[in-house]
C-alpha cells in the first residue's frame, strides 16, 4: 500500500509514537473530511487517494485552493490554534492515518523532524493557493478543466477518473452547466470521453496542449514536496 511521505520520512521512534496515537481510516469518494470554519479535531496523513481543499466564500459556493495526496496532511493548520479553515473533501476513495489534533500538537513539540516537515507542507499548500489564485484569475475554464483533469489522472496514475461534473464545478468555482459545455467540446474534439461520471483521457497530448501552464507548475511543486519529504 502506498504510504504517506511525511510518515515515511520520520525517524522510526518518532513515527512509532505517532502511529501508536492514531488509526487508519478509509476516505470515501467525495466524503466531507473537514467542514469549513469547524474546529480541526484530527490530522489526516493521506496514504492513498487525493483530498481537495476548498475555500467557501458563501453558502453553496466553493473553489479549490489546493490538493493533498500522499505527500502531505489534512488539518495541519490545527498547529495554528484557533485558525479558521476551509473545508476538505476526499476526491477519490483512499486511506489515511488519523491522529487526534491534540496528539499531533504534542508530537510536534517532541519531534523536530515532524515540525520541519509540517512547516514545509504548509509552505507547499501556500504555493498551491498562490498558483490557484493566478489560475482562477487568468486562465479560461477550459484550460483549468484540462489542467485539473491531468492532475487527477496523475494522482491516480490512470487515464480514467471517476469525477462528476458537479464536483468538478465545485473545484473550478463555476456552474455545472459550464463544466458540461467544456467537457462536451473536448469530447467532440476527441480529447476525452465521458460516460456515467467517468472521464477517460483519450488524447493526453491534446489535453496537455489545451491545459494552462499551471499544470507544469503544480507538477513541479508536487515533485519538490515529495523529494523534500524523502
Ligand atoms: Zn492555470
Amino acid at each position: 500500500m502506498p504510504d504517506n511521505a511525511i510518515l515515511q520520512a520520520l525517524p522510526s521512534a518518532e513515527r512509532s509514537r505517532l502511529l501508536d496515537r492514531g488509526r487508519e481510516v478509509a476516505l470515501g469518494q467525495y466524503e466531507l473530511l473537514q467542514a469549513a470554519g469547524a474546529p480541526v479535531s484530527r490530522v489526516l496523513f493521506v496514504r492513498s487517494g487525493a483530498v481537495s481543499l476548498f475555500s467557501e466564500p458563501s453558502e453553496g459556493r466553493s473553489i479549490e485552493t489546493g490538493v493533498v495526496g500522499r505527500e502531505g496532511i489534512v488539518g495541519g493548520v490545527s498547529v495554528l490554534e484557533g485558525a479558521l479553515n476551509g473545508s476538505a473533501r476526499s476526491q477519490f476513495a483512499g486511506t489515511a492515518w488519523s491522529v487526534d489534533a491534540a496528539a499531533f500538537r504534542d508530537a510536534l513539540r517532541t519531534s523536530p523532524m515532524l515540525a520541519k516537515l509540517t512547516q514545509r507542507h504548509l509552505h507547499f499548500l501556500l504555493l498551491q493557493a498562490q498558483q490557484n489564485a493566478v489560475c482562477h484569475a487568468w486562465h479560461t475554464v477550459e484550460e483549468r478543466f484540462c489542467r485539473r483533469l491531468l492532475q487527477s489522472c496523475d494522482a491516480l496514475n490512470s487515464e480514467v477518473v471517476n469525477l462528476t461534473q458537479g464536483f468538478t464545478a465545485q473545484i473550478l468555482g463555476v456552474q455545472r452547466t459550464t463544466v458540461s459545455m467544456v467537457a462536451n467540446a473536448l469530447e467532440r474534439d476527441g480529447g476525452i470521453r465521458t460516460l456515467r461520471g467517468k472521464i477517460t483521457l483519450v488524447d493526453r497530448a491534446k489535453i496537455e496542449s489545451a491545459a494552462c501552464t499551471c499544470y507544469t507548475a503544480f507538477k513541479r511543486q508536487l515533485k519538490s514536496a515529495l523529494e523534500l519529504a524523502a
